[in-house]
């Protein structure tokens, strides 16, 4: 989904020896959140990484190191019991994989992600919607099990990004929608990722929801549950009570 980014990057000549990124995270003390993406950081030798991670770490306002991979899913003997050791010695690192398909999530992956959860990396999963490949209710389903299986909570279903050579994958939004329909109610919510569109033009993750809400009033709010029924939960901060018997109600005026 980032291809735009990766394939066509100029000067993408990444030394982690060399020092300029991580004085700048250094000496940024706003940076709390740093993520190792792509291309893919595990393809870095395991000197690299724990040299990467080793420095990341000491740095106080570095609150939370993140790994984007797909690694696991598709070269999982790389992630070899030493591999898991860097991760335990310099975590929390925190990894989200990329599956798309249940037929990726295969014994070897999840023996992969088994090693590295014992190694303390919480799992995460993001998944590009793809036309004929995952644009279906019951293979979503089946993917987002079989993840919870291996210690995987979905995390994002991404719109796919405008990448050139790529339209015959795209899926239409409303489908996206029908999907995490037939996921959210029908199982539990570790099961349902958030379906995203990354706004062209760099405007960020933006979350794409089906609309349970039927309307929003001053004294309620009316929406639907997962199988369409109507429910109203009511806004005013005082509880409303049955209405007292009427009593020798005055004549309507009108
Ligand atoms: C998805 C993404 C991130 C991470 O987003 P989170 O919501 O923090 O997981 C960071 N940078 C870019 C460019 C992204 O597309």
């Amino acid at each position: 989904t980032r291809s735009r980014l990766v394939s066509y990057a100029q000067d993408y000549n990444f030394h982690p020896e060399h020092e300029q990124g991580l004085r700048y995270i250094e000496a940024h003390p706003e940076i709390r959140d740093v993520l190792l993406s792509g291309g893919d950081p595990l393809l870095l030798s395991d000197r690299k990484l724990e040299h990467l991670l080793s420095r990341l770490r000491a740095i106080r306002h570095v609150e939370f190191i993140r790994i984007g991979s797909r690694i696991p899913v598709f070269l999982p003997q790389r992630i070899t019991p030493e591999l898991c050791e860097i991760f335990r010695k310099y975590g929390p690192v925190w990894m989200s994989l990329h599956v798309n398909h249940p037929k990726e999530a295969t014994a070897e992956l999840r023996d992969a992600c088994e090693r590295l959860s014992f190694a303390g990396v919480p799992l995460g999963n993001q998944s590009v919607l793809l036309s004929g490949i995952n644009d279906d209710p019951d293979v979503m389903k089946a993917l987002v099990h079989r993840l919870l299986r291996m210690r995987v909570r979905p995390y994002y279903l991404y719109q796919m990004d405008l990448i050139t050579g790529g339209s015959h994958f795209k899926v239409d939004v409303r489908k996206g929608l029908e999907i995490i329909r037939a996921l959210r109610g029908h199982t539990t919510g570790y099961a349902v990722p958030q379906y995203v569109i990354d706004a062209p033009g760099g405007g960020g993750k933006v979350p794409i929801n089906p609309d349970y809400v039927e309307r929003i009033t001053d004294d309620e709010i009316v929406f639907r549950n997962y199988s369409g029924e109507v429910f109203r939960y009511p806004l005013k901060s005082t509880p409303v009570r049955p209405a007292a018997p009427a009593v020798a109600a005055p004549a309507a005026v009108s």
